[in-house]
């Protein structure tokens, strides 16, 4: 059976490119099949630079850290990370009572609260009556305005909330590598020249500029945007989604942490003029980052805006500026190679969500080969089907937030509301939120295509205050059910809700 099971997976994969994509790759394919005798390599250019942000994630992370068996207390301190409750959203709503809304991560506790919270923002969406704000409802909402953590302490909480993590994106890069090396990955410091495809399209073998010649049965494409394999070499296109995802530029900078200070495990999504800035807190600074479209301010204009933002006007602090093409491939697993990470295409990071796909991509493409009868054409179609499923279904989620938003004060944000071009599912979403019908049904019918649960979606569109009847400029008041769940949740396990700061200082303190 074991035999059967494993008969296709290669014996050799080369892995090219070593960001956060490159090492958790190496990391997942090592602890899947290094006892089965594969040669996992991985080759990174001296030359060419990691993108070196992405440094929020959702809760699917914790899985990729159990699969590759590396425990909190070993990477958490190494890496300076924070745990992540979720996102805040401030300003993209203009409304009364909806200036910011939490986009939580749901647990078990959230059960009862999000069955509530459902039924609430549907009633007042149907009878056109006030909105519902989501806030209250939920746990991890309430733990980030605590500033506790969403990582329980002792006892039978364990394990029972979820939580991502915010971590320094150079620092999880060295220490996966590390990881890697010591799990028997073959590494090698070297610059890729050429890409040699054989007469069946396949690539047959790579050369580096020192090492020469580099040949595997599998290769995997993480050189991020370049695309040197699946794209410069075996021709894959990036189809944009600049037709209704505007933002095309980012900068980013580090700013100082006062390091006594409480630590609120969320990310913070403010808008600006022509975009938005996120705010995460690591355990020892924190990122900055603001996405912008080009086509709405020019890179000094956004600088200046972004620095006075951060107070920042007067430092002498340089800015790192990148493009960013937003879109995705069609096939990511061609011939024998597959793309990983910007390789494979990316959405702008407004939900934090690209290493997500990372891990989706690399669980996926070890099930097929791991478990398919036959490598064939129609296997490959399967796999970039499920991928653009999932990277499609993340995209309506993030454009909603665009083209929901009630601003008026820029070009910008009435061209996100008027002039985007939503695809046929978001459309249909949309058009049942605004209208009386049964929007959980829409969800359901749409099922599969969504990569966000209808909890999600709800928050989004009640945390917008948007209502079917228009402008709506009081907040209910009934909306206490969430409270009242932490209140509770607080008074019998008290002892397991600890100070996010207090908990990380003693992960820190522990040996390795
Ligand atoms: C503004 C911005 C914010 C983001 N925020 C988030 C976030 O909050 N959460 C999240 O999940 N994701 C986020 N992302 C995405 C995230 O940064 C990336 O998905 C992640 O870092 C993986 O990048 P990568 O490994 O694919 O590419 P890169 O980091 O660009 O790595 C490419 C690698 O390829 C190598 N390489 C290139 N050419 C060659 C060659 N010729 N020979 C050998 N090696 C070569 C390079 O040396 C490098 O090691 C963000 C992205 C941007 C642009």
């Amino acid at each position: 059976m074991e035999s059967d099971m494993s008969k296709h997976i290669p014996q050799k994969v080369l892995i090219v490119g070593g960001g956060t994509a490159g090492w958790m790759t190496a990391n997942l394919m090592l602890a899947a099949w290094a006892d089965q005798g594969v040669q996992v390599s991985l080759v990174e250019s001296p030359d060419v630079g990691i993108i070196g942000v992405g440094e929020g994630s959702t809760p699917v992370l914790k899985r990729f850290f159990t699969m590759a068996g590396i425990p909190e207390r070993e990477w958490m301190p190494a890496c300076n990370a924070t745990y992540k409750a979720g996102i805040r959203f401030i300003g993209w709503s203009s409304r009364p009572g909806y200036e910011s809304y939490f986009h939580p991560f749901f647990s078990t506790f959230d059960e009862h609260p999000i069955r509530t919270f459902l039924s609430d923002a549907d009633r007042h969406r149907c009878n056109q009556a006030s909105g519902v704000h989501p806030d209250p409802y939920f746990l991890t909402s309430q733990l980030a305005n605590d500033k506790l953590s969403p990582r329980p302490g002792l006892g039978q909480l364990k394990d029972q909330i979820d939580y991502g993590y915010h971590f320094d994106s150079g620092l999880l890069g060295e220490f996966l590598r590390k990881q890697a090396v010591k799990k028997g990955l073959r590494y090698i410091r070297d610059h890729v020249e050429v890409v040699e495809r054989g007469r069946d399209g396949a690539i047959s073998q790579i050369t580096t500029r020192a090492s020469g010649a580099l040949s595997a049965d599998l290769y995997v494409d993480c050189t991020g945007f370049s695309g040197l394999l699946i794209k410069e070499a075996l021709g894959e296109r990036l189809i944009s989604f600049k037709n209704n995802l505007f933002n095309d530029s980012a900068m980013a900078v580090q700013t100082p942490m006062d390091t006594n200070a409480p630590i609120a495990p969320e990310t913070r999504s403010e808008a600006l003029s022509a975009g938005w800035v996120w705010n995460i807190p690591l355990f020892n600074r924190y990122g900055n980052g603001y996405v912008y479209s080009s086509d709405f301010i020019s890179r000094d204009a956004a600088e200046t805006e972004f620095r006075a933002h951060l107070g920042l006007l007067e430092a002498d602090v340089a800015v790192r500026h990148l493009s960013m093409p937003v879109g995705r491939i069609e096939n990511h697993w061609k011939h024998n190679c597959v793309a990983i990470g910007l390789s494979q295409g990316f959405i702008e990071p407004l939900e934090a969500t690209a290493l997500m796909t990372v891990q989706l991509s690399i669980e996926n493409i070890i099930s097929f080969l791991s478990r398919a009868p036959d490598i064939n054409q129609s296997l490959r179609e399967t796999y970039n089907a499920n991928v653009n499923n999932v990277i499609e279904g993340i995209r309506d989620y993030i454009v909603a937030h665009f083209m929901m938003n009630s601003r008026s004060d820029t070009d910008y944000w009435r061209s996100c509301r008027n002039d985007s071009q939503p695809s046929e599912a978001l459309d249909s979403l949309l058009r049942a939120w605004h209208s009386s019908d049964d929007f959980q049904a829409e969800l359901v019918r749409q099922g599969a295509r969504q990569s966000y649960t209808p909890a999600s979606w709800y928050c989004l569109l009640a945390g917008y205050g948007r209502l079917p009847g228009g402008p709506s400029d009081a907040v209910a008041s009934s909306a206490a059910s969430g409270t009242l769940g932490f209140q509770v949740l607080k008074q019998q396990h008290g002892d397991s809700l600890v100070d996010h700061r207090a908990q990380l200082k003693a992960l820190h303190s522990l040996p390795s």
